[in-house]
């Protein structure tokens, strides 16, 4: 094992520039880092949905908020609004909030809420979300001491600016140029060296892929291999415009479903993401893009460009002294937008347990097997929202519903549907909150739930639920419209 100081970056998307900026935060003494990407080449260009645990990294990478939106142009996010998902005219959010907030409660809310609808009152599930009904307002405000969760939308490409000009100085060395070909060594396989187009040869001893799909080192390079999985999740293309903004930003994401798949919009301060999402064998381009054209609003400020992909994960995501992060590693697909978040918690892994003195076996074999969970749970609750409809207006939507999907997934929605039991498993991203919308939203109603509520006396339960929506509606009534505290807090330079 030889020590590992000099390490490589292959490629500047967000992928690139998020690792560069937390490891030279972290670790940067400790190590010579240098980014190599193409202008040329570019970056994908969308990724503008972000969740919650950014800000955790945010907070990790030292930076103000309100600086980090003025200068992406970001708005805050409470959550999905799902609209034609479970049959054609549904509509239901995924919030970031906890429903009902009653920790010392031994079952989850929804099973209180339940027992409540069954003896006729308790409104909607809604109702006792405090994130969830400030999305519906389209209202927003946090500050010290605030407790309401949520995220981010941005601009991808002013995002990667301004991590770059945070990772430059702090000592990240960025060089300019299209990477022809990677050397190994011949005994060990070990990348040695990025070869540019210019004969420039940039040395390391470990190295970061984040050439995005094409996976330069990981894949083309190292042949690690992928693992398919457009048998559960089939869409494969995407068209991505921006255009000018309409009306006020709402804090929330848009996710329509259409026939053959679902259209994204991303409100930012200065426009507004749109894109288009579809499966190749369903939809062809031409249609998609025309579809897309028709259905945004207010003006496209270019051509739609037209995106392929592949679902799957690579079969490992550290391989040798090559550790794959972003598009590079794998991709589920857009819904849900994990995929930065994928990136942050990978790297924040890798510091955790960076290879200063040489790349063990063991900590790279565990590196992948929890890559490897996560990435399955989230793919589980992606599929969840294809597998779980009742459209019956095309093709699309028949062979997802009529799908095999994965065994764990088949054992989560059978634990909801038979007792209403949700969970989050130790590794798992997506809380027992998120599953519970998805679940309720998508159209399951359980057959029973816990009966811990009944021990409630009818009257209690009542007053207390009441409390809870009454107080969520006050606060909410508290909050200023979302553009109105956007414009106080951090208005970006026009
Ligand atoms: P890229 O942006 O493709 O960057 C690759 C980099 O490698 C570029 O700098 C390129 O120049 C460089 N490069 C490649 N080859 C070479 C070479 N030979 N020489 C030199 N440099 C090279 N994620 C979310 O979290 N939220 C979302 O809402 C979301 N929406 C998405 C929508 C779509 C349709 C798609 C496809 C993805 C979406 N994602 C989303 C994923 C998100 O876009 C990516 O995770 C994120 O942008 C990171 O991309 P990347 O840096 O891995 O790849």
């Amino acid at each position: 094992m030889s020590a590992i100081r000099r390490v490589v970056i292959a490629g500047g998307g967000t992928a690139g520039w998020v690792a560069a900026a937390a490891l030279v935060k972290q670790l940067g003494p400790l190590l010579d880092i240098t980014l190599v990407e193409s202008d040329d080449i570019g970056t994908v260009g969308v990724g503008e949905s972000t969740i919650p645990t950014s800000r955790t990294f945010h907070q990790l990478l030292g930076l103000d908020e309100a600086t980090f939106m003025r200068e992406t142009q970001s708005t805050f996010k409470l959550g999905i609004v799902f609209e034609n998902w479970g049959k054609v005219g549904d509509r239901y959010v995924h919030s970031f909030g906890e429903i009902g907030r009653k920790s010392t409660w031994m079952a989850p809310f929804h099973h209180f809420w339940m027992e409540a609808k069954a003896q006729g009152f308790g409104g909607s599930l809604s109702d006792y979300c405090f994130e969830l009904q400030a999305a519906e307002a389209g209202r927003f405000a946090t500050g010290e001491g605030a407790t309401i969760n949520y995220a981010y939308h941005l601009d991808a490409t002013l995002y990667g600016r301004f991590l770059r000009k945070l990772a430059e100085p702090a000592g990240v060395k960025r060089v300019e140029g299209k990477i022809a070909s990677v050397d190994q060594d011949p005994e060990s396989r070990h990348l040695t060296a990025l070869v540019l187009e210019s004969g420039a040869r940039i040395e390391g001893d470990f190295f970061l892929d984040c050439t995005g799909f094409r996976g330069l080192l990981i894949e083309q390079t190292l042949q690690t291999g992928f693992e398919d999985w457009t048998h559960w999740l089939a869409t494969n293309s995407a068209y991505a415009v921006q255009t000018e903004s309409v009306r006020p930003p709402v804090p929330y994401t848009r996710a329509i479903a259409h026939q053959a798949g679902w259209r994204w919009q991303i409100p930012l301060q200065h426009r507004v993401g749109n894109g288009i999402v579809f499966a190749s064998d369903f939809m062809s381009d031409d249609e998609a893009k025309t579809k897309l054209l028709n259905e945004i609003e207010g003006k496209p400020l270019f051509d739609p460009r037209l995106i392929r992909y592949r679902t799957g994960r690579r079969r490992k995501v550290w391989n040798g002294n090559c550790v794959a992060l972003g598009l590079a590693s794998g991709f589920i697909e857009p819904l849900e937008s994990t995929s930065i978040h994928l990136v942050k918690i990978a790297i924040t892994r890798l510091i955790q347990s960076f290879p200063f003195g040489g790349v063990s076996e063991a900590v790279a074999d565990r590196f992948n097997d929890q890559s490897r969970q996560e990435l399955e749970n989230i793919r589980d609750f992606i599929i969840l929202h294809y597998h779980l409809n009742q459209r019956d207006d095309s093709a699309f939507w028949k062979q997802c519903r009529e799908m095999a999907v994965p065994d764990s997934l088949t054992a989560r929605i059978a634990a909801f549907r038979e007792a209403a039991e949700a969970h989050q498993d130790g590794i798992e991203l997506f809380r027992v909150d998120s599953w519970v919308q998805v679940l309720m939203g998508q159209g399951i109603e359980p057959q029973s739930y816990h009966e811990l509520a009944r021990m409630m006396p009818p009257t209690d339960l009542r007053d207390a639920l009441g409390a809870l929506a009454a107080n969520v509606g006050a606060g909410v009534a508290k909050l200023p419209p979302h553009a109105q505290f956007l414009q106080s807090y951090c208005p970006a330079a026009a």
